[in-house]
């Protein structure tokens, strides 16, 4: 048995607990032991009740005598008994739940009990306390408290991993000597033991500290690392001077006036297109700020040069939408072309063959335009929209060209995540939208009476010609349940709720032919109101959709929701959000509310890491960014000194040579960007 063995060979337990471990992503023991507590609380015994604090878990041990069953008034059951401590002072104890272990308990056993005390009629009460017989890994002890899905619980938890806490030993030790020793950090195989089974709270602090730091470091050596290798091997072969002048002209092809951010972003690429080495930048922007504009501006100098540009849109439907502009933007000596799944056969051939002679300038597609059979004649400037769409492999297709990579994205990064991912030379921020946009007025919906309103004010914007987006959670990732959920919404919706307008529905199941179409006849006025789940099609222009609905809004990030939002608000006419919540939670609402006073994506993403964490941000998994346990990304002191460290470390050996256990470590996992 290893660290990577799966865990329903080594652990005896449940198919419900196995089932509920693989939802958390906990297959092998490693998986298991790098599951660590949220928390830790002390169960040391309580010496005597005169210094005992009150209202608060307390452990006590004494003998426990006259446990019996009363009903309440109410007619519900409680347990009752009295705890003898070694003082022979009495403490009353009650159950709400009688827990097992007394139901074959003789009187006078000795126990320790876990529980709230309160003292009520000068009388000390444990309140509903835990029972163990014997001192371990939960009582007498500092004991780990972990984020429960049931049936996994911090008790089967703290079990199940002190058993194979012997393997930590296995774990390997990526840090550089230098480091452990420089920071005192504690070795791995003991922080990681630390954080399940502390000796103190110190310690825990210490461990937490420590793994925190490898998460960083390791993000830090990785995109470091790449950037090196990249910039060093690779040479720019499409160095194109600045050209301020024809910059000028360029801009008069706009029929408005760039924003100064977008001016920014632009200089800052054509800038980079000077370098020796090819560009690798990150565009980032709300909904609405414009940078597909900025990507046009910037493809102008490269096919001057008779240069190709690609540019790929993670859906069908983006792509034609960026198509069409395309046409519009570019002067007509240049040929831009369409790659999608839905282009037949003979006109891919055709296109691939035009593509590789060179009679394409620029190309916009989706994912169909990633094949082993495409081949440019002289890829100079590819761009990605909406790039978390895509996966790193698909990215590097593109790279191999040695183009001009830039990334574009409406997910708000907060500074010190940012920093963390990216590295924060290569990212551009378009951080204002162009004048004359209204924010969207955003309101809170949490009871039938608002509800009511709510509706009534939709009917009227319908009546006003007007469409309406009803945005579902995704309650699993499964898609099945999704479709399902949209369904129930959509029929809830258009026979109960709005009976007299169109409705129609979209999600993730359908075919992107089908979705497409519906997209379509949205665009074309053809129904009013479109409920869908919240992943599809997030850049789609709808100019006239007005109103906002988003279920279950609790559920979301805010940066997530102020993503959707952006789906309104595209011009110049007034548009609504409406954040329906489940169940009217207080501290949710307060969440919440900083949508309905903030329109600024990064403030609020700002907000979301503080309140929730990385994990909930952006939901991890789809977003292609690290997922970190431990570190704390408000820590910048901590960001810096890991990134300072990878920096020594790898001007010292880039190739990581000498460091084989971290160099093997890196190499395993992609890089983000
Ligand atoms: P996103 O950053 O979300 O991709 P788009 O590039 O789709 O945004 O731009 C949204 C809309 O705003 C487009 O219709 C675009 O033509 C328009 N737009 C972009 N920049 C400006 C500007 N500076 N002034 C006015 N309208 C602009
Ligand atoms: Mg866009």
């Amino acid at each position: 048995m290893d660290i990577d063995t799966p865990l329903k060979t080594v652990i005896r337990t449940t198919k419900a607990h196995l089932s509920k471990l693989e939802k958390m992503n906990i297959f092998s023991v490693r998986d298991l032991l790098e599951f660590f507590p949220r928390a830790i609380e002390s169960t040391d015994i309580a010496s005597d009740l005169q210094n005992i604090q009150l209202d608060t878990k307390n452990t006590l041990s004494g003998k426990l005598v006259d446990f019996r069953r009363e009903k309440t008034p109410r007619g519900k059951l409680l347990g009752k008994a009295a705890l003898v401590l070694d003082d022979n002072t009495t403490v009353e104890v009650i159950w709400f739940q009688i827990p097992y272990v007394l139901r074959n308990l003789k009187d006078e056993s000795q126990v320790f009990l876990v529980g709230k005390v309160e003292r009520s009629y000068g009388m000390i009460k444990i309140l509903n306390p835990e029972v163990h017989l014997q001192k371990n890994v939960h009582v007498g002890t500092l004991r780990a408290i972990y984020s429960e899905s049931p049936p996994i619980t911090s008790k089967w938890l703290r079990e199940k991993i002190s058993g194979l806490l012997a393997l930590v030993s296995e774990f390997p030790e990526i840090l550089p000597s230098q480091i452990l020793k420089k920071e005192s950090f504690l070795e791995k195989s003991a922080a990681i033991r630390a954080m399940h089974q502390p000796k103190n709270s110190e310690q825990w602090h210490q461990a937490r500290k420590r793994l925190g730091f490898e998460e960083i470091f390791e993000v830090q050596v990785r995109i470091l690392q790449e950037k090196i290798l990249r910039e060093k091997n690779t040479i720019n072969p499409y160095r194109i001077p600045l050209d301020a002048q024809q910059v000028k002209k360029d801009l008069s092809l706009v029929p408005f006036q760039l924003t100064t951010a977008q001016k920014k972003a632009l200089y800052k690429i054509l800038k980079d297109f000077e370098k020796e080495s090819p560009m690798h930048r990150l565009l980032q922007g709300d909904v609405g700020s414009g940078k597909t504009v900025v990507a046009f501006l910037a493809s102008l100098p490269i096919v001057r040069k008779k240069f190709q540009v690609c540019f790929l849109a993670p859906t069908e439907i983006l792509a034609q939408q960026h198509f069409a502009s395309a046409i519009k933007f570019f002067p007509s000596e240049f040929s831009v072309e369409l790659l999608t799944g839905s282009v037949s056969e003979t006109k891919k051939k055709s296109l691939k063959s035009r593509l590789k002679n060179g009679d394409i300038d620029v190309l916009i597609g989706t994912h169909a335009v990633l094949t082993e059979d495409t081949r440019f004649k002289n890829l100079a400037f590819a761009i990605v929209d909406e790039q978390h769409r895509f996966g790193v492999e698909q990215r590097s297709l593109l790279a191999r060209n040695n183009a001009h990579m830039l990334a574009m994205t409406a997910t708000p990064i907060p500074r010190t995540l940012a920093l963390t991912v990216y590295g924060d030379q290569d990212i551009s921020v378009i951080n204002e939208l162009p004048p004359g946009r209204k924010p969207v007025i955003t309101r809170i919906v949490a009871d039938p009476k608002t509800t009511a309103l709510c509706n009534k004010f939709i009917d009227d914007q319908i009546q006003k010609e007007r469409q309406i987006f009803w945005v579902c959670p995704l309650i699993d990732e499964s898609d099945t349940i999704e479709a399902k959920n949209v369904k129930a919404e959509f029929d809830r919706i258009s026979n109960e709720v709005f009976p007299n307008r169109k409705v129609a529905f979209l999600h993730g199941k359908m075919r992107p032919k089908e979705k497409d179409r519906v997209m379509r006849s949205f665009r074309n006025k053809e129904f009013d109101i479109l409920v869908s789940t919240s992943v599809i099609e997030v850049g789609v222009d709808i100019p006239n959709a007005t109103v906002m609905v988003i279920e279950n809004s609790e559920r979301f990030g805010l940066a997530q929701l102020h993503q959707f939002r952006g789906r309104i608000g595209r011009n110049d006419m007034q548009s609504y959000c409406f954040l329906v919540v489940g169940k009217p939670d207080d501290a949710q609402k307060t969440r919440l509310r900083s949508l309905e006073k903030s329109h600024n994506g990064l403030y609020l993403a700002e907000i979301d890491l503080k309140l929730r964490g990385m994990g909930e941000l952006y939901g991890t998994r789809q977003s292609g960014l690290p997922d970190f346990k431990c570190a704390d990304l408000n820590n910048v002191e901590m960001l810096q000194k890991a990134r300072d460290w990878g920096q020594a470390i790898l001007q010292e050996d880039v190739t990581l040579k000498k460091y084989p256990k971290l160099k093997k470590h890196i190499d395993q996992k992609p890089v983000y960007f």
